[in-house]
């Protein structure tokens, strides 16, 4: 395999995450966003050049592989952020070696860079996680500042690809709380058959404190984590669809 020695700029790693894809997995935070979620709890990924960790895709494989003998057969590695998407080289890279290695491999992903290097990524990912935001393109852009329909289009060439998808969908009080949002996403999920289950993400403000380290304000001070009934509420909706839900 040829290392072209791409340097990716990485935020973070876990080594045994269970919450993003299927079994126990190795995660990689990568640096770098261009949406803005007011919910988003990791605000410090959000600069492209502010990852701690500067390392070659060959350098954070050979610390994935080490933990090859834990990932059983469901699992793998996951690569999240910020928004993964924005360093394609150094994913592509990453996920050769992967594949080479017989490990499941899997992008936490907001859809919103969709180009041909990402369609190339694609070939290498087993599993998409593909967090849509809003379904509603007013909500979307008050929600994230950039336009839904990137997202869609990507949506779309993975059900022609037929790629394995879980939605995320996380569920903000006064935003996407919505009984009427939540059917439309829902609805239109509902068409996507290469989707195999939804996750729907009730809100928290668990990265909260991160805004006050960072001295930056938090775009949704004083509103309430998403109840229980709420949480419940959504997930039947879409349930109502024949939709697996988590
Ligand atoms: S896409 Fe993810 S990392 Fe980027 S702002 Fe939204 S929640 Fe935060």
């Amino acid at each position: 395999m040829e290392n072209k020695n791409i340097i990716g700029n990485i935020h973070s790693y876990e080594s045994f995450g269970t919450v993003d894809g299927p079994g126990i997995r190795f995660v990689l935070f990568l640096q770098g966003c261009p949406l803005r979620c007011k919910f988003c709890h990791n605000p410090d990924t959000w600069n492209l050049t502010g990852g701690k960790i500067k390392e070659s895709a060959k350098e954070t494989f050979e610390k994935i592989k080490k933990y090859k003998g834990y990932f059983g057969k469901k699992g793998g590695v996951t690569v999240t952020g910020g928004e993964p998407l924005l360093q394609t080289e150094f994913v592509l890279e990453l996920f050769k070696l992967c594949k080479e290695e017989g490990i499941h491999t899997a992008i936490d992903t907001s859809g919103y860079i969709f180009n041909d290097k990402v369609k190339e990524v694609l070939e290498y990912t087993d599993l998409v996680l593909l967090d849509i935001k809003a379904i509603d393109e007013k909500v979307y852009k008050e929600l994230t500042r950039v336009e839904l329909k990137n997202t869609l289009e990507f949506a779309k060439y993975l059900k022609e690809i037929g790629k394995k998808v879980w939605i995320r969908h996380v569920v903000v009080p006064n935003i996407t709380d919505n009984d009427e949002l939540l059917d439309k996403l829902a609805q239109y999920v509902s068409t996507l058959d290469n989707v195999e289950r939804v996750e729907i993400l009730p809100y928290h403000r668990l990265g909260e404190f991160k805004y006050k380290e960072l001295g930056m304000k938090y775009a949704l001070e004083g509103v309430e984590e998403l109840s229980k009934e709420r949480t419940e509420n959504a997930k039947s909706i879409f349930a109502r669809y024949n939709l697996k839900v988590n």
